[in-house]
């Protein structure tokens, strides 16, 4: 997508939003409420007309052609809506049949999305995993090159969500690309190479993890026999946090060779001493701050 904006009167969901997600590839789309998540999969599925912009879907242009990409894209949208009275299968079958499709194709889909087993239960006593799962093999019924999914894990409990990451990452081994919006955190970065974050309908930042946390700083993690005075600590931190029997240093820069060299003038002999980058949630609060 290239320049894309959509205003609802004077109010302005997303702004000149450039972005692009290669073949194959699962990103993630976070950001907080009202940020413009959903409106920016609507324009992608076509069934929301950007203000101005541009967007290719698996080389569609849905600006001009906004039915079109119903053929290349599946969508699991926030709140999928089923035939409550119908059961499972007769709800997919009544989607399917509008890509020609039948009862075996229906019930290869329910298998691989975990719902063979229910395909007879009415769709409004569905739990919410079940329901997120069977709007899953709706919006694969079109065997997509592209699966647009709006927070297709919130509300699941662990076991169901951990399930879904693995049909999600199933789905791209078989090359598909997912472009998903979510504000689970650690399961973006369990199953993300890439994510953008939009904050007020601005992208605000994008890339790997890596790349977002580039000039943003290190932690040092420190243990020492015997304990290391705080005052060398604070001498090359500001910011020291105790973690477990460490100590947690928040340094512009990896300065562990100096550090260690200051504990050991100390008699301070480091047990522990490692970097570690910040955690995607630490990126998301600091970028979103910013912004
Ligand atoms: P959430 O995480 O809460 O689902 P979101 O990131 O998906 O939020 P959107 O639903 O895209 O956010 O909303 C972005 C902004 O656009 C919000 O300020 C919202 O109130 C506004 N908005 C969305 N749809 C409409 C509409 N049909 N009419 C007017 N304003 C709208």
């Amino acid at each position: 997508m290239e320049e894309l904006c959509k205003s609802y009167g004077s109010v302005v969901a997303v702004r000149n939003l450039t972005l692009r997600v290669e073949k194959g590839e699962v990103f993630g789309f976070l950001g907080p409420n009202g940020a413009g998540k959903t409106t920016t999969l609507n324009m992608l599925m076509g069934l929301v007309r950007p203000t101005s912009g541009r967007i290719r879907v698996a080389g569609v242009d849905v600006v001009r052609n906004p039915v079109e990409v119903r053929r290349v894209a599946g969508y699991l949208p926030e709140n999928p809506g089923f035939y409550p009275g119908m059961s499972v299968e007769q709800n997919l079958l009544y989607f399917a049949g509008f890509y020609g499709l039948g009862r075996g194709e229906v019930e290869e889909l329910l298998e691989l999305v975990g719902m063979g087993e229910h395909a007879h239960r009415r769709a409004g006593e569905l739990s919410k995993g079940m329901r997120q799962r069977l709007a899953l093999a709706q919006a694969l019924l079109n065997d997509p090159e592209v699966l647009l999914l709006d927070e297709p894990t919130s509300g699941l409990d662990p076991g169901g969500a951990a399930e879904f990451r693995e049909l999600i990452r199933g789905l791209s081994r078989e090359g598909r690309t997912v472009f998903f919006s979510s504000h689970i955190l650690p399961e973006v970065r369990a199953v993300c190479r890439r994510v953008g974050i939009i904050h007020r309908g601005r992208l605000v930042a994008q890339g790997s993890v890596e790349e977002l946390s580039r000039g943003r700083g290190v932690r040092i993690v420190v243990e020492t026999v015997p304990p290391p005075p705080e005052e060398v600590l604070r001498g090359f931190s500001e910011r020291v946090e105790r973690r477990g029997g460490g100590y947690v240093l928040h340094c512009r820069r990896d300065c562990r060779e100096e550090l260690s060299r200051a504990l050991v003038r100390r008699g301070c002999t480091p047990i522990t001493l490692y970097a570690e980058a910040p955690s995607l949630e630490e990126l998301y609060l600091e970028v979103v701050g910013e912004a």
